[in-house]
């Protein structure tokens, strides 16, 4: 530790999840931390709501207050793990406006004001970091903001939400429905009560946003990225992946591409159910791990996984963030501001090229499979394998079967229309799923 040098103080502005583990590793290995810090790091105060209620790791009663503005007052280093967007945006900017640096584990936040709060911190020379953003404990925000700050990041594809992966793992590995999937997870604790945020792919849209403006020095709006959730996916697609070799997981998808319309360089950034090659290294993230797999130019695929929720985990990427921060106290000078200065526009989905898996339910007739290829061959999309699973039994008066059909890569726009036109066609019962192919 830097001689004389003053201990750092540190608030805390919430107690629950993660902000309670996060509080008790500072307590016990709060002297480790500032031999490492150069520091002494001091816990001035957690903000809760609730001072009585009951935490799962212990925060002393003295430490606890409900009084989240004066907590700040003072406090060199402010952790924020409320949660929301309000107060937690208000409270950030009063802590870096007072010139403290501020460490945050807000997805949804950065994702919507990420660059309110990055303009305030830069201002005033202080830091913002989000390492625990994204991901939770694996480390991917540095790695792309620093390790990779001299290469050239192409495309980023990150299962970045626990529980959807769960749930797609426990569909694939034991032949699960969604719902007995999802119910699944419920019990285990992996969804919340309300799970629209992660089945319907809002939270992996956030984390997209995220990573998509930080590898792409380009500040990504929420609204352009596109999302889809995994509640249409069903056990007949899951079965069609496994037999052509694939298993579907729910990508962010973050690209660097030439738009084939306006043949500028842009950003594509979509969050989407995806079939991605069983020999895939994401196809190896099961459970509720997170894996997030990077491309560039001179370092070549890189992949990281590990643990993407929990508690003392999430805790982990906070505390290496309050450890730069004392850090950088301790050297002096003013922090690094977040890298815009690429400024790409953002890619309409309708322009990125896509392999489409398409399921659709036909009468069962002769002729079937030539007026299917024709939809095809009229949009200019070829097909790169056709499976027929076989008679399913009468519906209505009529026999029908199920086609799945992958696609070579295409425009998403002549996709879409091939799936429009598909769904007009006499012999078509119905469009039975579609997804979308990639690796
Ligand atoms: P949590 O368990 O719900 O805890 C939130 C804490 O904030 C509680 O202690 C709550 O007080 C306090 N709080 C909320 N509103 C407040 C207010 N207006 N004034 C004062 N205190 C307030 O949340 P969490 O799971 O720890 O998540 C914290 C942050 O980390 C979120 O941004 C989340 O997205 C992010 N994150 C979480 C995980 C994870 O695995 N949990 C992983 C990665 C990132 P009471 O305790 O009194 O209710």
């Amino acid at each position: 530790m830097r001689e004389n040098y003053r201990d750092l103080r540190v608030a805390i502005l919430g107690g629950g999840t993660v902000g309670a583990q996060v509080a008790h590793r500072l307590l016990e290995a709060g002297e480790e931390l500032g031999q490492r810090s150069g520091a002494g790091l001091q816990l001035i105060g957690v903000a809760v709501r609730d001072l009585t209620a009951p935490r799962s790791t212990p925060i002393p009663a003295d430490l606890l207050t409900t009084d989240a503005e004066a907590l700040l007052v003072g406090a060199d280093i402010v952790v924020e793990l409320m949660g929301g967007i309000e107060p937690a945006r208000t409270l950030i900017l009063k802590a870096l406006q007072s010139g403290a640096d501020v460490i945050t584990a807000n997805k949804a936040l950065l994702a919507e004001h990420g660059p309110e709060l990055f303009a305030a911190a830069a201002k005033v020379g202080a830091q913002l970091y989000y390492e625990a953003a994204v991901a939770a404990a694996i480390p991917i925000i540095r790695p792309l903001r620093d390790s990779l700050a001299g290469d050239h990041v192409t495309k980023i594809m990150g299962i970045v939400n626990g529980t959807t992966n769960y749930i797609l793992d426990e569909m694939d590995t034991k032949g699960l429905s969604f719902d007995e999937a999802l119910s699944a997870a419920s019990d285990l604790g992996y969804a919340e009560a309300d799970p629209t945020a992660d089945i319907e792919g809002y939270d992996a849209a956030q984390k997209a946003c995220i990573l998509s403006s930080l590898a792409f020095h380009t500040a990504v709006p929420l609204e352009d990225v596109h999302r889809e959730g995994i509640t249409g996916v069903t056990s007949a697609e899951m079965d069609a992946a496994k037999r052509s070799g694939h298993v579907i997981k729910l990508l962010a998808i973050c690209e660097r591409l030439v738009d084939p319309v306006t043949h500028r360089e842009g950003v594509s950034t979509r969050v989407h159910p995806t079939l991605i090659p069983r020999t895939h290294p994401l196809a190896a993230a099961h459970g509720a791990n997170n894996a997030v797999y990077v491309e560039a130019e001179a370092a070549g695929p890189l992949m990281f996984y590990g643990a993407g929720a929990g508690g003392l985990e999430t805790a982990s990427a906070v505390l290496g963030d309050i450890v730069s921060a004392a850090r950088r106290h301790v050297v002096g000078g003013p922090g690094v501001g977040e890298s815009t200065h690429a400024d790409l526009p953002s890619i309409p989905l309708a322009h990125v090229n896509s392999r489409l898996q398409i399921s659709v339910v036909v009468k069962d007739q002769p002729g079937v499979l030539a007026a299917i290829a024709g939809v095809f061959s009229d949009h200019d999309v070829s097909v790169e394998t056709l499976h027929q699973s076989g008679a399913m039994g009468p519906e209505g008066s009529e026999q029908t079967a199920t086609l799945v059909i992958q696609t070579h890569l295409a425009s998403e726009a002549r996709g879409q229309a091939t799936i429009e036109a598909l769904g007009k066609h006499p012999v078509v019962v119905s469009i039975a799923g579609v997804l979308r192919v990639e690796g």
